[in-house]
Order: C-alpha cells, then structure tokens, then sequence
C-alpha cells in the first residue's frame, strides 16, 4: 500500500518542481520580452513622402511618432544601377532582400527572375520556422504571380474593373479580417492608388489628387493598424510595424530616375514597442525592410542566403540577426 501511495504521489510532484525550476530559468533567461513577436508589413507603392508630409496623414505619423524614419530610403544599391526605377525591381527588393543583380528583375517584364536562389522572405522565415504564418495581399498583381512565395494566405484583391481605390479598400479589409480571425506571423499589405494615381495627375505634394490618394491609404494604414491592437492576444504580442515604398516620382512617371532624388528616395518607417525613437542614423535601403522584418521575428540570416540589406531601427542589438549583417559581409556592402 505504501509502495503504490508513494509512487503516484512522488512522481508527478518532484516533476512539478523540477517544471517549476525550468519555468524560472526560462523567466530569468529572458526577463520582460516573453510576448510573441509579429510583423504588419506595409507597402505604398509609388509613395513620396514630402507628399505623406503634405497630407492630412495622422495615422502614418502616428507611427512615425512610435518609431523611427528615414525619408531618403535608397531604392538602388551603389554596387549595382542597372535596373530601372520601377515596380518590378522595387517589390523584388523590399520582399527579398537582396538587389536586381541577385533577384534578377530590372523592369516590370519580369523576365530573368532568380526567385529560386533569391526568394520572399516569407520563404526564409519558413524556412527556420516552419509553423509561422504568413499572409501577402496585395493589388499589384506580378507580386502575387511572380513574387510572393511560403504564403499561407496569398490574394491579389484588384477587382476586374482595375479600380485602384476599391482594391486598397479591399486590401484593408481583408487585412482587417486575417488580423481578427487569425494567427498571421507576418502580414504584407500591399496599397497601390498612390502611384496609379501619380502616373495620372502627377507624382507631388501639389497634386490635390495624388495627396487625397494618399490621405485615403493613410486611413487604411489606420484601420489596419486599429485592427491589430484589437487582437484579443495583443497584449501578449510584440508587434513592428514597417512601412516603405518602392519608388517615388516626378511629373507623371518614374521610370529612369537614377539620378532624381524625388525618385530614388523613398522612406522607411520602423515602428512600435521594439523599434528606436528619431530619425536613423545610418543611410537605410529598400533591401534592409525585409531583413528588418525577420531579426524582429528572431530570425538571423545565414550567410549562404547572401541578402545585402541589414536590420535596422531595432532597439535591441543583441536578439538574434538585430543591426548585424549577414555573416561575410561587411558594413560596407551597400558600396563605397
Ligand atoms: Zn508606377
């Protein structure tokens, strides 16, 4: 009797201590930072940001006011300049990590894609960590034919009539909905009327149009962001927020703007409770968004995926990938 009293008892008590201990050791292993990290990615394609500036936008300062921006994000490496100042090779950029002489897209023709040995960086999470979930919707279509790849949710959300402004709408909406009712990891929203309607009406803060399409993706910007601090888990999670923009502009175009400033300079936004406060202090590039996104998520690039962007605006250095490059890379691989 004793024998049988002893042993049911006995065990699961001293594995209960032995539970106990393990659970201070992981809670002293890593003191206040227990909340799961996620990323909402936002993409405004063709988005100037004197234009943000110009614009009634309080949800993009917002977010500026909780992190940390640059406004002369490079969208071309100084290493490589021949691909034009466009969609393809910008998107290409933002979602792999690396330059148009790796991804191989110079135009929006998408003809020598390198996606293989250059993937999204869905694909790299994924690739560490198999369970996380990933979500791209976008309205810009080559993104989600040629691009996105290790999406659990992949939709491209432009309505046949190709009605921009429905398509954002859409886009929000949609994201609205995954934040409410799913687990996203990582989510890519996609808004793209800035620059459709930049190509119509001119790509400047004097446009009342080009502004009034960025206030109306500034109110998505702000119903997104409202959808993931509604999260019944949001207290438990630890959200960055990343905004940038393939391209700017001039008059109505954008294609060929090496050497325009007001093209080639397009921003970044880093934001929430893990991002540093005021302006960076390093040249920042469109290649450095995704590589952001992924030190959040603990995720440190290996050497072998060779991605020229760095992680930047992060507070804390030393979480796994956060402010260090790839390994075998220097500080100065964006060039002299
Ligand atoms: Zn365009």
């Amino acid at each position: 009797m004793i024998h049988f009293r002893q042993r049911p008892f006995r065990t699961p008590h001293s594995a209960l201590r032995a539970l106990a201990a393990l659970a201070l050791a992981l809670l002293l292993a890593s003191p206040a930072d227990a909340k799961e990290p996620k990323v909402l990615f936002i993409g405004i394609d063709g988005c100037r940001f004197d234009a943000v500036q110009a614009a009634r936008a309080p949800q993009l300062a917002a977010l500026v006011a909780e992190g940390t921006l640059a406004n002369d994000c490079q969208i071309l490496s100084e290493r490589f300049q021949g691909s034009d100042t466009c969609s393809g090779p910008g998107w290409s950029s933002i979602l792999t990590g690396v330059w148009a002489d790796k991804h191989g897209i110079v135009d929006n023709k998408f003809t020598a894609p390198n996606y293989r040995e250059f993937p999204h960086f869905f694909a790299r999470l994924k690739e560490v960590r198999p369970t996380a979930f990933t979500v791209s919707l976008v309205t810009w279509i080559p993104i989600q034919r040629n691009i996105v790849s290790a999406a659990d949710i992949a939709e491209a959300l432009l309505p046949p009539d190709e009605d921009w402004v429905q398509g954002d709408a859409n886009v929000a909406q949609r994201a609205k909905q995954v934040l409410a009712q799913q687990n996203p990891t990582v989510l890519f929203a996609y808004f793209g009327q800035v620059d459709e309607i930049g190509h119509k009406h001119g790509f400047h803060p004097t446009s009342k149009e080009y502004i009034a399409a960025i206030e109306r993706v500034d109110v998505h910007v702000g119903e997104v962001a409202a959808a993931m601090r509604q999260r019944p888990t949001y207290g438990d999670e630890d959200w960055l927020v990343i905004v940038t923009s393939d391209h700017g502009g001039q008059g109505t175009g954008h294609g060929g703007g090496h050497q325009v400033p007001e093209i080639r300079n397009s921003f970044l936004i880093v934001s929430g409770a893990a991002a540093t406060r005021g302006k960076f202090e390093q040249q920042t590039y469109l290649v450095d968004a995704p590589v952001t996104a992924l030190a959040h998520l603990g995720i440190s690039p290996k050497a072998d995926w060779k991605l020229d962007g760095k992680a930047v605006g992060l507070k804390d250095a030393n979480v796994a990938g956060r402010a260090a490059r790839p390994a075998g890379q220097t500080a100065d691989t964006h060039g002299p």
